[in-house]
């Protein structure tokens, strides 16, 4: 079986808020990014809530479907009990992840998400959205009712459709894809999507490199342009090796640990 080696960095900057409210996971084979939402410190709490949980379910080189699942239902149902009974001081949090799990002796990576954070994945030349977004300006676009350009700037942009601890229940999406080795995903909150260009965001995983560089500079060219939200970042890469290289002695030089930012990210 050929094996997988990840190297990956994370980012994540307050922007013009008073309270970052993002976070980040890096525990591999599990990355996430979670954009709470809430009064006071309940939005902080809700994706702490969320990343805390996955954190949990990730104990070996691979996760399972159904410990992802199980995690992001007993982060709901945190999230649920944070703001007591008063439905006006609910939260939630949107979460955007990717995995790697096995299946009949192969790997692949599983993507999940809920709310309107972004899993992309660059391979064989290839830049595509995984994640769908459940927010209203995606309904609007779905429905021909706007344009995805007008999507940008459309006033109710930062309403999601569904999130961990809102609505009725816990329904996150899944997707399953190959791992093709040499591929790129990253995994993003709408701060950076609302403040970059999506070009702008394709040409910096396209354009490779350290993923904690990639990660900063996407992060921080977000923040320059004005960004008026919390923007975070994961950026992960897949080297392929083969199983007899992979018996060999683990090429330390290979793993690259990320500098966190001690405030607003995990790992
Ligand atoms: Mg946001």
């Amino acid at each position: 079986m050929s094996q997988v080696e990840l190297t990956w960095g994370v980012s994540t900057h307050v922007g013009q808020r008073s309270e970052n409210q993002d976070r980040c996971l890096a525990a591999p084979p599990l990355f996430a990014v979670a954009d709470g939402m809430g009064g006071h410190a309940a939005g902080g709490a809700a994706s702490e809530a969320a990343v805390t949980e996955l954190a949990a379910a990730s104990d070996g080189p691979t996760v399972a479907v159904a410990a992802l699942r199980a995690a992001l239902e007993r982060a709901d149902d945190r999230i649920r009990r944070l703001g007591g009974p008063d439905p006006e001081l609910g939260a939630g949090t949107t979460v955007a992840g990717l995995g790697l799990i096995e299946n009949g002796g192969g790997l692949f990576w599983v993507v999940f998400s809920i709310g309107d954070s972004r899993v992309y994945r660059w391979a064989a030349g290839t830049w595509e959205q995984i994640s769908t977004d459940h927010s209203v300006v995606q309904e609007l676009v779905d429905s021909g009712e706007i344009s995805a350009a007008e999507a940008a700037t459309h006033p109710q942009r930062h309403v999601v459709t569904r999130a961990l601890g809102l609505g009725p229940g816990c329904e996150a999406d899944y997707t399953v894809l190959p791992v093709e080795g040499g591929e790129r995903f990253l995994l993003c909150s709408d701060g950076l999507t609302g403040g970059l260009p999506a070009e702008r965001i394709a040409e910096a995983v396209a354009g490779g490199g350290d993923p904690q560089e990639v990660a900063e500079r996407l992060v921080d060219d977000a923040v320059a342009a004005g960004a008026d939200d919390n923007v975070s970042v994961v950026v992960v890469h897949a080297h392929r090796r083969e199983a007899a290289a992979a018996g060999a002695d683990v090429d330390a030089e290979a793993v690259t640990v990320p500098r966190l930012p001690a405030d607003g990210a995990r790992a």
